[in-house]
């Protein structure tokens, strides 16, 4: 009932099934009772789950927990970005008495699923396993009374860690669509590298042509991959959009930003919630949050969604239909990477001409890769802004679900190719990680959000640096 990108979880099957393995692929956003239902149904020999953004990962520990109530002993895989095989060993191992294995990634599904099916094998697979498990869960326990934490409410009587430096106004000012935006102005703006990643061959591009290893294989892929691109772009497969906007804006309180519809900064439309990071540093620099880079007397921060999914729908059908993994395979990736490319040439149009607080900016595309310009766009749910539910402020923002764009119910984004996040343009604005936060933080953060103490634990579940079962004070 996660998310889960497709790409992977269908790279699976293909390897799967090459292997003579019977796939019965449900489809994403599945509820636990249709996954064990249908395992039941045909006597399924393995249960397999791919999880894409961290709420999915509750999700898998509530499976495996059902699993455990229904009496199952099939064994469960476990995959997918998000997932670990820390948080697989600590979290979902001990609710569930049968096997549970983390797959690293799809070239191993077949070593794994072979192991739990022979008799011969599995006896010292899942022995191997739980050893590995045990040490990591070891491991994991002793980690955490090293960590020493800053108590949040002095972190937050600290001056802050930045000079305050607004931004200047944007030259157009409120929420701006794109669309259709030409496909082919994006096509040099593709990074690569993630591209062949997506494929689990692993090396930079252009190197990765000529690798000694991989390179044939590489070549062969990025063939393809230029020749359907060709065609998504003069055929027209998919129709791509960019939404963003500029508000007037100003830090409140410590780790708060309100968002206006004014330049008065009278009438607030939002007020984003972020988090600081609250690990004392050996090095014994800052703890930073995102509400650093934004001034409290007075600033502008952005805000952008973009897709290059719509309307694949169709062709996705057709090559289902075809039983076509490949293209199929081939196309999805290229969208992500379309989607990646609006979101690089979207945010250099916003620091050049839409907000122009970089009128004289011209990188070449690696250096664009390597994000040596001024400012930022922070994606909520990852590192420095890592509550999923943002992402409904910003959505909401720019009337993103008018132009198709929309949020599960784990707020995961509908198109799967399609890129979201905020603009920060102070000079000193980095990607950072909030990291491990302790239960002072987090009770601050569930009453600024208007959350329970529950709801805060649930959302930022990877995030807390404590266990939220034990009620004892830390
Ligand atoms: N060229 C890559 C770009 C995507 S990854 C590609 O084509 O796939 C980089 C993006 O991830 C950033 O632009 C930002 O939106 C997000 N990001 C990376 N690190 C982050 C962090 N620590 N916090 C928030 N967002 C982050």
């Amino acid at each position: 009932k996660g998310d889960v990108h497709d790409i992977g979880k269908n790279i699976v099957a293909v390897v799967l099934q090459c292997n003579n393995f019977e796939v019965i692929d449900l489809g994403v956003m599945v509820p636990t009772a249709k996954i064990l239902e249908k395992a039941k149904e045909v006597n399924a020999d393995l249960i397999g789950l791919s999880g894409l953004i961290t709420p999915s990962l509750d999700e898998m520990v509530n499976v495996a927990a059902e699993m455990q109530r229904l009496g199952f002993k099939t064994p469960l895989l476990i995959g997918g970005a998000t997932t670990s095989k820390a948080h697989t060993a600590v979290k979902i191992a001990p609710v569930y008495e049968g096997p549970v294995v983390y797959v690293t990634d799809a070239s191993r599904s077949v070593g794994v699923a072979s192991a739990l099916m022979s008799a011969q094998q599995r006896p010292a697979f899942l022995e191997s396993l739980d050893g590995e498990y045990t040490q990591v869960r070891a491991r994991q326990a002793g980690r955490r009374p090293n960590q020493r934490w800053h108590d949040f409410d002095a972190l937050k009587a600290l001056p802050a860690p930045l000079t305050a430096a607004p931004a200047p106004s944007p030259h157009q000012f409120g929420v701006q669509v794109l669309a259709p935006y030409p496909l082919e102005d994006l096509v040099d703006y593709i990074d690569w590298t993630p591209f062949f990643m997506t494929w689990e061959l692993a090396g930079k591009f252009p190197a990765i042509l000529t690798d000694e290893v991989v390179g044939e294989a590489a070549t062969q892929l990025f063939a393809d991959a230029k020749a359907m691109l060709k065609r998504i772009v003069e055929e027209r497969w998919v129709e791509a959009r960019a939404i963003f906007g500029f508000w007037p804006a100003a830090r409140s309180g410590r780790d708060d930003v309100t968002l206006y519809g004014d330049e008065d900064r009278r009438e607030a439309l939002a007020t984003l919630h972020f988090l600081r990071q609250q690990t004392i540093k050996p090095d014994g620099s800052a703890n930073l949050s995102l509400a650093d880079y934004v001034a409290p007397e007075g600033d502008w921060v952005g805000g952008f969604a973009v897709t290059a999914g719509l309307g694949a729908q169709a062709r996705l059908d057709a090559f289902e239909a075809d039983h076509d993994d490949y293209q199929s395979i081939l196309f999805k990736a290229l969208m992500d990477r379309l989607a990646e490319a609006l979101a690089e040439r979207l945010h250099e149009r916003v620091r050049t001409e839409f907000w122009g607080y970089a009128p004289q900016e011209a990188l070449a595309k690696e250096a664009l890769i390597q994000e040596a310009y001024r400012g930022i766009r922070p994606a909520p749910g990852y590192p420095a802004c890592p509550d999923h539910t943002e992402k409904a402020k910003l959505f909401a923002l720019l009337g993103a679900e008018s132009q198709g764009l929309s949020l599960t119910e784990s707020f995961a984004m509908a198109p799967a190719a399609s890129v979201s996040g905020w603009y920060f343009a102070h000079p000193e604005a980095r990607y950072f990680g909030v990291g491990k936060i302790q239960r002072d933080q987090v009770m601050d953060y569930a009453a600024r959000k208007g959350w329970t103490l529950e709801e805060a634990e649930q959302w930022l579940a990877p995030n807390l640096g404590y266990d939220p079962h034990s009620r004892d004070v830390a």
